[in-house]
């Protein structure tokens, strides 16, 4: 029997060919789910002066409590109309230029104001809702490193410091194949012995959620010259991935077909289950994904291997996946010899994640799989894994 390789190891060698594509500069208007290829650094101090965090009094600590004349008033986007004068307070709007000689603000909350004057009942301690200039960060301080991948928090973080236009790699292109000359397009009539074709509809979802431009090709059917035509194009990608036509059967052709082609395969087979028979070769930069062709298999492989590499061809830092923790709801009958991802629904126990397997785990039962938000990675080994056992779990979109 052939030796398959390891998830982690089918996932090293992907990794290890994955080379990041050459930068552009993009605005952060649009750079949502784009890596940095460089670090983004803070064009300003943040805040950019002393403001308050409060709608309050702007006053000297050690003058209060008192009841004190209001000097004058500062809205949020104007500089102060000077320092503060001794014994007085500032009226300040939250985002206010705190004004020389203040060191903390009174939320109008802790205040009463009548006729010009405040009354503050209680001291402030010596910078109370200041937010000191550069307290985030400073000019010229990294706000990003390079590989980050944006997201809302970092694409706010960027235009808080003043960043309009960033470098990140440009967004790999994903040629997206199925092969098989039983698929037919959703929405036409099924003739005698056909199914309809699910994958690239699935597959274009995980890849756009990778940040890929996806390219879906025309289905092709299960004979060499179709392939070839098919293939020929789907390599000009930076990543093509196909699904189909990896397995035993005598109309198997992926991989026969790159191999003329001049696609190296890095390997073919992976222990586990779903997406045991799944390859990857490359050609030149090109990535190529040979996936089996019953969906869940091919939802499976897209998301341990096709997904990842897509990040690390944008130069991510952390290409994922990224496994969380959660606890089985119910035991279940281990693999001997491949490690199986389990379709499970989340819930929230007593101690974190349960993860209850969902009815019906073949692999081509995409409907049954469409009820669960997570993949539970059930280890390769003898006998059961009992209810309750700590397993980690990738959560689906
Ligand atoms: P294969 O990997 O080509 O042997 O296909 C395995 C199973 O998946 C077969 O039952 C195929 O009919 C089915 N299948 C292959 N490609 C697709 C597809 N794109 N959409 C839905 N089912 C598929
Ligand atoms: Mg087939």
């Amino acid at each position: 029997m052939r030796e398959l390789l390891a998830i982690d190891e089918a996932l090293a060698a992907v990794l290890e060919h994955a080379q990041p594509l050459p930068a552009e500069t993009v605005s952060v208007e649009r750079a949502l789910g784009r890596v940095l290829a460089e670090a983004a650094t803070a064009r300003v101090d943040l805040p950019p002066f002393p403001s308050s965090a409060m709608d309050g009094f702007a006053v000297r600590a050690a003058e209060t409590p008192a009841t004190l004349p209001v000097a004058f008033r500062i809205p949020a986007g104007t500089p102060a109309p000077g320092p503060l004068p001794p014994r007085a307070a500032a009226a300040i709007a939250t985002g206010g230029v705190v004004p020389e000689g203040a060191d903390a603000i009174v939320p109008v909350e802790h205040a009463r104001e009548l006729d010009g004057r405040v009354e503050l009942a209680e001291r402030p301690r010596p910078g109370a809702h200041v937010r000191p200039r550069g307290g985030d960060v400073r000019a010229g301080e990294v706000v990003l490193e390079r590989g980050t991948r944006l997201g809302a928090a970092q694409l706010g973080a960027l235009a808080a410091a003043g960043i309009a236009r960033v470098r990140c790699a440009r967004r790999p292109r994903a040629a997206v194949l199925a092969t098989g000359s039983e698929l037919r397009p959703p929405g036409e009539p099924l003739g005698p012995g056909q199914i309809y074709e699910s994958n690239r509809v699935l597959l274009a979802a995980v890849f756009a959620g990778a940040g890929a431009e996806v390219e879906l090709l025309p289905v092709a059917a299960d004979e060499p010259e179709a392939h070839r035509r098919a293939l020929a194009h789907g390599l000009t990608a930076d990543v093509l991935v196909t699904t189909g036509g990896v397995s035993m059967g005598t109309l198997d052709l992926v991989r026969a077909s790159e191999r003329e082609l001049g696609v190296e395969e890095i390997f073919w087979g992976v222990a586990m289950k779903p997406g045991k028979p799944v390859s990857f070769g490359v050609r030149g930069a090109t990535l190529v994904f040979g996936l089996p062709g019953n969906p869940v298999s091919a939802l499976v492989g897209a998301l341990l291997f096709v997904h990842p590499a897509l990040l690390a061809r944008q130069g991510a830092a952390e290409p994922g996946p990224v496994f969380e923790l959660g606890r089985l709801g119910a035991s279940l009958q281990r693999n001997a010899s491949r490690d199986e991802l389990v379709r499970a629904r989340r819930r929230r126990g007593e101690n974190g994640v349960v993860l209850e397997p969902v009815a019906g785990q073949e692999s081509h039962m995409i409907v049954r799989a469409a009820a669960a938000d997570a993949l539970a990675l059930v280890p390769r080994g003898e006998g059961e894994i009992p209810a309750g056992a700590p397993v980690r779990y990738l959560p689906l979109a």
